[in-house]
Parts: structure tokens; C-alpha cells; sequence
């Protein structure tokens, strides 16, 4: 009777070593991971027991993915436990939007739209296990730099996060519009957005689902995993840089590792049971941080924007 989570993005950095920290609390893992022969290589160089976990395919970028994914997994019959949604793409040097087969600007269709997809199409089966009274729990990871209640979120590179008034996805969100708020593309910031998308998404879970079912729904930030594949995009004297600038001044730098258990702690651990938090250890971090409910912006709590986000949002991807 092990405990069943299927975590997106388990093939490199906060992902890979949550699902490390999950194995090692018994659970068993679904990983749903956009490149299985890439899992598969991971899973064999971090010595993860064969018998606990299971590579399925999952592009989040593609909606017809996310749906061929859920399919595969409520006909396996299994009871979900908890998902995590941590799997994110930053691509902070496009000159020009990408776009996902469904026409979207790719790093809002990966990050929001695929995982606000998922967690509708999961959530079923997560109040099923809640009614059962057992463990469930939807969690998804945030970040500081979409939180401008913190320092972190108010840095102008290339600008911070904003959202507007959904303008750009109330107009249909397909070219030429980029941005959630409609105005020029910036790549870095479209990373941004869609951050602050998975917070406010997880506001209005709480407000529609956690009352009435039971369900545990939170978002985190672990800390700056400074070294994680996320900034495989960015200019080579950045990544060099970067790491040591977190370790040294900001002081906001966390291992992978650490960073990893700590999104375990919250997927998995019985003093995570409070619903509708963000999570942080803070930004000037060591191994001795204790967790605590980090505030979100005033914007991030409104709760005409997250209804309004959830709405758009389920017109745009084909859902009531
Ligand atoms: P990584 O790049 O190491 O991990 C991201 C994962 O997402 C990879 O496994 C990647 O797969 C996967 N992914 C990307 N695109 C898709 C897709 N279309 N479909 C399925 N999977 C996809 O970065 P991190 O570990 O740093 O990031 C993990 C999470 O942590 C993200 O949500 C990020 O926003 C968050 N975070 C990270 C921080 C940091 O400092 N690093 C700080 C705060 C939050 P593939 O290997 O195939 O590309």
C-alpha cells in the first residue's frame, strides 16, 4: 500500500532529486517526463530501485499530451496520491515567440496551460483518494521572481512579473500576442508569468476544491537552485556567474539536493497538511531554515483576477 505521486519534469534538477527524496520515503512515482530514454538514464546513474517507479510520456508544451497522458493513467485503474507539478521551460533568449502545437506561447502553454490542464483532469481522482480519507495532495512549484511581495519579484530583468488584466488571453492568446497581459514579448518575463499563474491557479483550487473535498493544495519555493538545468538557456557567463552570486551575496542559493527534499517534505510529509499556502524557507537559506507561509503579492491574491485567470484560461484550452 505505498503511496502513489506522479511529478512532471523528474529527468534533471528539483524534479529528478524530489523524486529521489520520495523513493527514499517509500513511495512509488509515475515520472512524467517529456524524454523517457533521458528518465531512464537518470534514474540509473541516481541508483533509483526499479521496483518504485514508472517512466511515462508527458510533453506538457502539447495539450493533446496532457490528455493522452491522463487517459493512459485513469485507465491503469490507480489511486493518486499526490501530483506534483514541477516541470517548467525557460528560454530567456528568444528573439521571437515560440509556439505550441496548439499556438500558444510556448513557455505559458508548458508551464500554466499544461499543468492547469493536468491538475483539472487529475483532480477527480485526487478527491476520490481525499474521500477515502487518505493522503492527497496537489502541489505545484512557484518561484520568488513572480512574487513581487518579495525582493526577488521586484528585479526589472528583463521586467517583473505581470499579468495585467489577462488582455492578451482574453484576445485568444495565438499570434501575434505573446504575453498574458498583450504587450511586447519578453521572453524571460513570459517565464515570470506563467510562474505567477501556477500561484494564483493554486488560489482558486483552494477556493473551489479544498473545503469541500479535502484535498491539499499548495505551491512552494524551495530556494534558488541556482545550478539546474533551468538556465541552460541563458548566456554561458551567467550560468557561471549566477551560482556563485547566489552562493556568496544573496545568500539565497540551496543545493539540489536540499531543494529536492524540501519539495518532499511538502508533497509527502504530515506537517505540509495546511492547505492554500506558499511555502518558502525564505531567501538567505541554509540547511537549518524552518518553512513557513510566505505572503503573495496583492495582485496574486485577488480573487476577481484568479477567477477571472481560471475561466479564460479553461476557454482557451477547451474545458467547461
Ligand atoms: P530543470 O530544467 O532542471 O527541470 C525542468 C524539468 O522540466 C526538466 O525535467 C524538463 O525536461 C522538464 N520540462 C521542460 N519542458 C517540458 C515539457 N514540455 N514537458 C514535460 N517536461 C518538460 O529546472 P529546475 O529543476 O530548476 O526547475 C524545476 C521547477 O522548479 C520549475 O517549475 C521551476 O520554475 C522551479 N523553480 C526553480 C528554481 C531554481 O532556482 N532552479 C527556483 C524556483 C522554482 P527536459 O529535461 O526534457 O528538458
Amino acid at each position: 500500500n505505498q503511496p502513489l505521486a506522479i511529478i512532471t519534469g523528474s529527468s534533471s534538477g528539483v524534479g529528478l532529486y524530489a523524486a529521489k527524496a520520495l523513493l527514499a520515503r517509500k513511495w512509488r512515482l509515475i515520472l512524467a517526463v517529456r524524454d523517457p530514454q533521458k528518465m531512464e538514464l537518470a534514474a540509473k546513474a541516481h541508483q533509483f530501485d526499479s521496483s518504485q517507479y514508472e517512466i511515462w510520456q508527458l510533453d506538457l508544451g502539447n495539450l493533446d499530451s496532457v490528455r493522452a497522458f491522463v487517459k493512459r493513467f485513469n485507465d491503469s485503474g490507480q489511486k493518486l496520491n499526490a501530483l506534483l507539478c514541477n516541470a517548467a521551460t525557460y528560454l530567456p533568449l528568444l528573439k521571437e515567440p515560440a509556439r505550441s502545437p496548439q499556438g500558444f506561447e510556448i513557455s505559458v502553454a508548458t508551464n500554466y496551460f499544461g499543468h492547469y490542464v493536468l491538475s483539472r483532469m487529475l483532480l477527480e481522482n485526487l478527491i476520490q483518494t481525499a474521500k477515502a480519507h487518505e493522503h492527497a495532495r496537489l502541489i505545484t512549484l512557484g518561484t520568488v521572481t513572480a512574487n513581487s511581495e518579495e525582493f526577488g519579484g521586484k528585479v526589472p530583468i528583463p521586467a517583473p512579473a505581470d499579468i495585467g488584466a489577462l488582455e492578451g488571453l482574453m484576445a485568444g492568446f495565438k499570434a501575434p500576442i505573446a504575453m498574458i497581459n498583450g504587450k511586447p514579448f519578453k521572453p524571460g518575463k513570459a517565464y515570470k508569468d506563467s510562474k505567477l499563474c501556477n500561484m494564483v491557479m493554486n488560489r482558486e483550487l483552494q477556493k473551489r476544491y479544498h473545503a469541500s473535498t479535502g484535498v491539499i493544495f499548495n505551491t512552494l519555493y524551495p530556494g534558488c537552485v541556482a545550478e539546474t538545468a533551468l538556465f541552460r538557456d541563458t548566456p554561458p557567463l551567467f550560468q557561471k556567474i549566477f551560482p556563485w552570486f547566489q552562493k556568496n551575496i544573496t545568500k539565497g542559493y540551496v543545493s539540489q539536493e536540499l531543494a529536492g527534499d524540501r519539495v518532499a517534505q511538502v508533497v509527502a510529509d504530515p506537517h505540509f497538511t495546511q492547505s492554500g499556502v506558499h511555502w518558502s524557507w525564505g531567501n538567505r537559506n541554509s540547511a537549518i531554515r524552518e518553512p513557513f507561509a510566505q505572503e503573495l503579492s496583492m495582485k496574486a491574491k485577488s480573487e476577481k483576477l484568479s477567477k477571472d485567470l481560471w475561466e479564460i484560461t479553461a476557454k482557451l484550452v477547451g474545458m467547461p
